[in-house]
């Protein structure tokens, strides 16, 4: 298949470009290098330098590729700056992903993955959590992904759409080429590694109180590589119809647990401070992933926290000032 992938120069989104490559797609790549970067683009991929809301350009995209199906990765998706800017930040996620879906009807294009988010969740009323609990975003950021995922059922409704919302817990790690490195970075694991690098002193823990085991918030780390075969599994599957699945290993790790394996991992003390609580951090995120592993038949084939960590840490040390464009 022919496929588009918006904000393939990112991390998650370059990483399933590279999937997608090894499985024999033809992938074009469609990013702004607003957040990605050009030396993440795949080397055997088209690249279209453009932002989505330039929608003469996604036009020609359509016109010009015979795209079967798209990978929506582009997004903005730090958090805290959409609880700073919440107006700005729904509408442009939400418009973005408005004029792909349109761009896509109007070529008859009907097949559609989205990046979604455990963040649609909120605060959970039990864990694991399963796609049927109740929505309550946390953030704007969970909120513009939520909206975008009810969009698809009207799509769906109208146009025939077949789509797949994957909803990711906290991806992690790296593939011997492609790694995470943002502007600037808010996420534990590079963090914690960018101390073992020696480029900053020490990790902030954002609070120690919460009702968890060491009171640091417990996550559901999963390896990059496992959630792009997800994509794959799930682009497979969109001819059996659409679904909404959880992306998680199952099992949760708290922040100090994360730290801990870190340093047997790097050998470096990484020296930590307690910092207070983030905004919107709910205490405790861990999936269900009963529903992809029956229905896709997926399984994690790095689901241990230290192995994920070690990979990410091979791409850390091989650039450990991320990528240099
Ligand atoms: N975290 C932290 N210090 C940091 C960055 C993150 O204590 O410098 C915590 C954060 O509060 C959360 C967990 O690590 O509980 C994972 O955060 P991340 O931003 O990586 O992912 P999120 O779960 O927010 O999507």
């Amino acid at each position: 298949m022919k496929i588009l992938v918006t904000g393939g120069a990112g991390y998650i989104g370059s990483v399933a470009t590279e999937e997608l490559i090894k499985a024999g797609h033809e992938v074009v790549v469609y990013d702004s290098l607003i957040q990605g970067h050009r030396q993440a683009v795949h080397p055997e991929a088209t690249f279209v330098e453009a932002d989505l809301a330039d929608r003469e350009k996604l036009n020609t995209v359509f016109e010009r590729h015979n795209i079967d199906a798209v990978m929506h990765f582009a997004a903005h998706t730090v958090v805290p700056a959409s609880m700073r800017d919440p107006i700005r930040f729904v509408r442009e996620n939400v418009d973005n992903a408005m004029n792909l879906l349109e761009t896509m009807a109007a070529h008859e294009v009907n097949r559609f993955i989205l990046s979604s988010t455990a963040n649609v969740y909120g605060d959970p009323e039990r864990v694991p959590i399963r796609e049927s609990d109740r929505l309550a975003p946390s953030s704007p950021y969970g909120e513009s992904k939520l909206m975008i995922e009810r969009m698809l059922y009207w799509c769906e409704v109208r146009y025939g759409l077949r789509y797949a919302s994957l909803r990711y817990f906290n991806a992690a790690g790296a593939s011997d080429a492609y790694g995470e490195d943002h502007h600037p970075e808010t996420h534990l694991i590079p963090l914690v590694l960018k101390v073992a690098l020696g480029l900053n002193e020490h990790l902030d823990i954002y609070g120690d109180d919460y009702p968890t085991q060491d009171g640091t918030c417990v996550r559901d780390y999963i390896h990059v590589v496992d959630l792009a075969q997800a994509h794959l599994l799930a682009l497979e599957s969109l001819d059996d119809g659409s679904r909404i699945c959880n992306l998680g290993n199952g099992e949760g790790f708290t922040v100090q647990e994360v730290v801990a394996t870190a340093r047997e991992v790097t050998g470096h003390s990484i020296p930590v401070r307690i910092a207070p609580r983030r905004p919107g951090d709910p205490a405790t995120l861990v999936a269900s992933s009963q529903l992809i592993r029956r229905e896709l038949g997926w399984e994690a084939r790095c689901p241990d926290l230290r192995d994920i960590i070690q990979s990410a840490w091979r791409w850390h040390q091989a650039h450990p000032r991320g990528y240099t464009d």
